[in-house]
């Protein structure tokens, strides 16, 4: 895929009627467009009044042209903004007569498609602007801005120069084939390849984060029967308004429900009491729940102050990067006050499900845990793909270590290489058609 020759044209403001509509131009016809609508040569960044007209010179809506030369623009190329009233029909009247000038209807994301192409934007950047239209709160808006600024591209591209310095000092090595041995057991390179590898986690983890910014936290609440989980689900859930779904069956089948908590999208799953025994209903029930909880981002049990360290090993199924969190329900009936405790097995919440006592604390937490730290340690508007990368990457350097450790600095280097691909599909400096066409196919028209 190549920059293309041709102008395109697209309304680029949503579908709705709105106070004001934006039509854009990009491409080499934009100047001569320009001219002929103004009478004139552009002056560039300057909001010219204008009455469009169509090619009978019957007036189409009176609005603003901004002309943007090349390459001082959103795509790179020469652009051209109508502004006019936006009436969907008066700007589609709009983009036809400009077409007619010169420039041909966009497709999906061409606009954003070219400014990658022409530099402007780096792949990773490109996905954040889809993601930054999509976004439906503001911690997902502010981690994808994150992206879009480039902060999560810098750190991709400081781990590449890493890379590039460890894979010069290891071809170098082998080179000198005689003295391998030596070079390839310097600490500082064994240093080096550490450093990067913490790096590397450090950026994997903000990136999942952001993905859980995107696609909500998934909560599995666990607990006896009768600790309150269903109590809490719906405490969550009603004064967020959320739909709960009863799955079909029986009432020991799960119980999901979607939780919008300040926009973080929470799913919540109540594991209907996960205990051993039972009949063969119940033992599908506890199956099920077993395999939700292997799926969870977060283990939430639901317990009391008597029942806590037995209950404890309901928490088991859990993988090892999910979070944890242990409410201590009912504190009404014991008579305590809401509080926190950080422990060695996670973050312990006194709290009431049936007063509300304690709740928003809980709610504090789980918006902490899902990402959003408020503060600019949120993560990155960071897709499926990246993560894939970012662990492509992980497993590479794992395995030029170990190559290093055994001395063989062939497999190390070719394991240094594999991971600097991995690294350069994010910024889409390597990558194929096929993926571009597929993360440009996402975007809204005129974007
Ligand atoms: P589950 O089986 O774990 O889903 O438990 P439920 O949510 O059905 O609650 C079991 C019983 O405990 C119900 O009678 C609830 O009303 C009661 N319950 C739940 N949370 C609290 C609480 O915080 N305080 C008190 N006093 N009762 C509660």
């Amino acid at each position: 895929m190549t920059a293309s020759g041709d102008t395109i044209v697209a309304v680029a403001s949503g579908r709705a009627a709105a106070a004001i509509g934006v039509v854009r131009v990009s491409g080499p016809a934009v100047p001569g467009i320009a001219a002929t609508l103004l009478g004139g040569p552009p002056q560039p960044r300057h909001a010219h009044l204008c009455m469009l007209a169509d090619a009978t010179a019957e007036p189409i809506d009176q609005g603003l042209v901004l002309y943007f030369p090349a390459p001082h623009s959103y795509t790179g190329e020469h652009m051209l903004e109508w502004q006019g009233h936006g009436n969907p029909r008066l700007l589609q009247r709009a983009a036809a007569r400009l077409a007619e000038l010169g420039a041909r209807p966009a497709r999906a994301g061409e606009f954003t498609e070219r400014a990658f192409l022409n530099g402007k934007l780096d792949l990773a950047q490109a996905e954040a602007v889809a993601d930054l239209i999509a976004s439906g709160s503001d911690a997902a808006a502010r981690a994808a801005l994150r992206s879009l600024d480039g902060e999560f591209s810098r750190r991709v591209a400081a781990l590449g120069e890493g890379l590039t310095r460890l894979r010069v000092w290891v071809e170098a090595a082998i080179d000198f084939a005689a003295e391998e041995i030596d070079f390839l057991a310097d600490a500082r390179l064994v240093e080096l390849l550490a450093t990067l590898r913490a790096d590397l986690d450090a950026l994997f983890q903000a990136s999942r984060r952001g993905t859980r910014l995107a696609e909500g936290l998934h909560v599995v609440i666990v607990g006896r029967p009768n600790a309150g989980k269903s109590s809490l689900l719906n405490a969550l859930a009603q004064r967020e308004h959320a739909i709960v779904t009863e799955l079909p069956g029986t009432t020991r089948d799960l119980l999901t429900a979607q939780v919008e908590l300040d926009g973080l999208s929470l799913s919540l799953t109540d594991t209907a009491g996960l205990r051993e025994a039972g009949d063969a209903i119940e033992r599908e029930g506890i199956r099920r729940a077993r395999a939700e909880l292997a799926r969870a981002d977060l283990g939430l049990l639901v317990t009391d102050d008597g029942h806590a360290a037995a209950d404890a090993a309901l928490l088991a199924g859990l993988p090892a990067g999910a979070a944890r969190l242990v409410v201590h329900n009912k504190i009404d009936l014991a008579g305590q006050s809401p509080r926190r405790e950080d422990a060695a097995d996670g973050v312990h919440l006194w709290l009431s499900a049936r007063t509300g006592a304690g709740l928003d604390a809980l709610r504090d937490e789980l918006r902490r845990l899902a990402g959003d730290g408020g503060d600019g340690s949120g993560g990155f508007s960071a897709r499926a793909r990246h993560l894939v990368a970012l662990a492509a990457a992980q497993t590479a350097l794992d395995a030029a270590a170990s190559a290093l450790a055994d001395g063989v600095g062939e497999i190390a280097a070719e394991e240094l290489r594999q991971a600097q691909l991995a690294l350069d599909e994010l910024s889409g400096r390597v990558s194929s058609d096929d993926l571009l066409g597929r993360i440009f196919a996402g975007f809204c028209i005129g974007k």
